[in-house]
């Protein structure tokens, strides 16, 4: 009986293909505009409790019909991905490290007691989408297909409880590079008002409830002619992320060495996969020192000071790096030093060379890693 069979996997090899027959007209790679523009069709696998995974469809990209009472819309039943595929020169579609974005979503799911599911199956139902949807795809470096998979609780209930009914669906839209004409830096404000995450919460999971909180802040900080906020936590302003980007420092530290420093994944920080790859590419290089761990805005006021700060910069899939030129701690500018020489790009050397170095590897120019670029 249904009550004692056990419940079904995701089963990639069960999808059913339905393509779009009204195909939209592409838009021209130098209009598009992040997040705007979607392909013809989208991927969607339902999930219920006791019977498992249904069969994986492709179809349209549209509309999704549910109820008002579905808990995505009361408690936040929700969590999502952010990955791109690319187009090499041979004209072969290429995803980055997508393992690792999948065991994040599966783990982020989980943190909201929504499904876990077969990490490989769905990356061969998102393969399956992007043949589907293959002329989405720009060939041009710098631009690619930004994937969106995404996890919903659809339960039919006001009860505050797990929900008993989920949908993945994963769709797509081209998009341009971050910095079509060369870095432009940002401007930092240290937030001490507001907390990102906290010990024990949702910080390292993406989850859609980490992100709505956030806007507000970033609007006061876009007010006050900050870009975005430098998010600190604790009594001693802990760094933890910028905006929505994992946090790098290139400096001298007390000791006198050079090191590239990161946040550890204490919990409360996003495990990014721009900053693992960062933090694994800089350790093959052996050139400095790479270390994840806390570290708070005294030691970057004091390193500031005493001008032992290299460069910082973000990290994360829509810019793989963000330099940053100035943080505004405590009604003070903090000016962060980047390439000087360089009149076109705002952007220190490490930011440059890990930037192509990442860029290389995602479009096949350079092997990297095993299994980074598939
Ligand atoms: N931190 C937060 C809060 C984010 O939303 C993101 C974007 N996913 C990142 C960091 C960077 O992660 P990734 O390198 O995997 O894009």
């Amino acid at each position: 009986s249904a009550a004692t069979a056990t419940p079904a996997p995701l089963d990639a090899s069960k999808i059913q293909i339905n393509p779009s027959k009204n195909l939209k007209p592409l838009q021209e790679n130098s209009k598009l505009v992040f997040g705007k523009t979607f392909s013809d069709n989208m991927l969607i696998v339902e999930w219920e409790a006791g019977k498992g995974w249904g069969t994986p469809q492709i179809s349209e990209y549209g509309k999704i019909h549910l109820e008002p009472s579905a808990v995505v819309f009361h408690y936040s039943f929700e969590c999502f991905e952010g990955m791109k595929a690319y187009k090499d020169k041979q004209g072969r579609i290429r995803l980055f490290r997508p393992d690792m974005n999948m065991k994040r979503f599966s783990r982020s799911a989980q943190r909201i007691a929504l499904p876990g599911f077969e990490q490989e199956e769905l990356i061969k139902c998102i393969e399956q989408l992007l043949k589907v949807d293959e002329r989405w795809i720009p060939n041009e470096r710098g631009y690619s297909l930004y994937l969106r998979p995404t996890m919903i609780g659809t339960q039919e209930s006001l009860g505050v409880g797990a929900s008993n009914k989920a949908m993945i669906f994963v769709i797509a839209s081209p998009v341009g590079p971050y910095f079509p004409t060369g870095f432009a830096a940002v401007n930092l404000l240290a937030t001490t008002e507001r907390v990102r995450a906290w010990p024990g919460g949702t910080g390292d999971a993406k989850v859609g409830g980490n992100y709505a909180p956030c806007i507000k802040p970033q609007l006061d900080a876009n007010k006050q002619g900050f870009q975005q906020n430098l998010w600190l936590f604790g009594e001693d302003h802990q760094v933890t992320e910028v905006g929505t980007m994992n946090c790098f420092m290139f400096w001298t530290n007390e000791q006198g060495e050079k090191e590239l420093v990161t946040p550890e994944l204490d919990g409360q920080i996003l495990p990014g996969v721009t900053r693992d790859s960062i933090l694994t590419l800089a350790r093959q290089w052996g050139e400095f020192k790479v270390t994840e761990r806390r570290f708070t805005m005294h030691d970057v006021a004091k390193a500031s000071k005493e001008g032992r700060i290299h460069e910082m910069f973000g990290a994360g899939t829509a810019c793989i790096v963000c330099p940053i030129k100035n943080i505004n701690y405590d009604g003070q500018d903090l000016k962060i030093p980047l390439d000087p020489s360089d009149t076109t790009s705002q952007a220190g050397p490490l930011t440059k060379r890990l930037n192509n170095a990442i860029l290389d590897i995602q479009y096949g120019e350079v092997e990297g890693p095993a299994g980074w670029s598939v």
